[in-house]
């Protein structure tokens, strides 16, 4: 299983990697999250998996501090977007690989390829299930019709 860890640079007090506790929030800290960027519990979800800024900065403040950081929002709003990442790592070679935009695992470790396991929601893939062509009709089915 992938752990998530929150990756930051270039905002110097906070400079490190912080294991993600995804064990879930209380609720000082959902509020917390509302306080920041006006998001309900209920939403935070969605929320995350649409790259809400406010949501990340909040997130990122809370993961700081059950680190035992002291988190400064104006520092964190401050920050380029680049200087806060999530990454999962990789518990055969220990690569930390980005999260996509919507905050899911990568398949599979960029620098080894093992794969990245512990995705929470297995998204079904509707895509790679349906290939094309009809009902099972061998070649030549329909051939011995139109020939004469
Ligand atoms: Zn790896």
């Amino acid at each position: 299983m992938a752990k998530q860890y929150l990756v930051i640079t270039g905002i110097p007090p906070y400079d490190g990697e912080y294991p993600i506790d995804d064990s879930g929030f209380t609720q000082k800290e959902y509020h917390f999250i509302k306080t920041v960027s006006g998001v309900r519990a209920g939403e935070l979800q969605e929320a995350i998996q649409a790259g809400d800024v406010a949501v990340g900065v909040a997130l990122t403040a809370i993961t700081l501090e059950r680190n035992g950081k002291v988190p400064m929002l104006s520092l964190l709003w401050e920050a380029k977007e680049e200087c806060i990442t999530v990454v999962a790592k990789c518990a055969q070679c220990g690569h930390n690989n980005e999260l996509t935009e919507a905050g899911v695992i990568p398949e599979s470790c960029e620098s080894c390829g093992a794969k990245l396991e512990g995705q929470e929601e297995d998204p079904d893939r509707p895509l790679a299930t349906q290939t094309s062509g009809g009902p099972e009709s061998g070649p030549g089915a329909s051939a011995s019709e139109s020939a004469s």
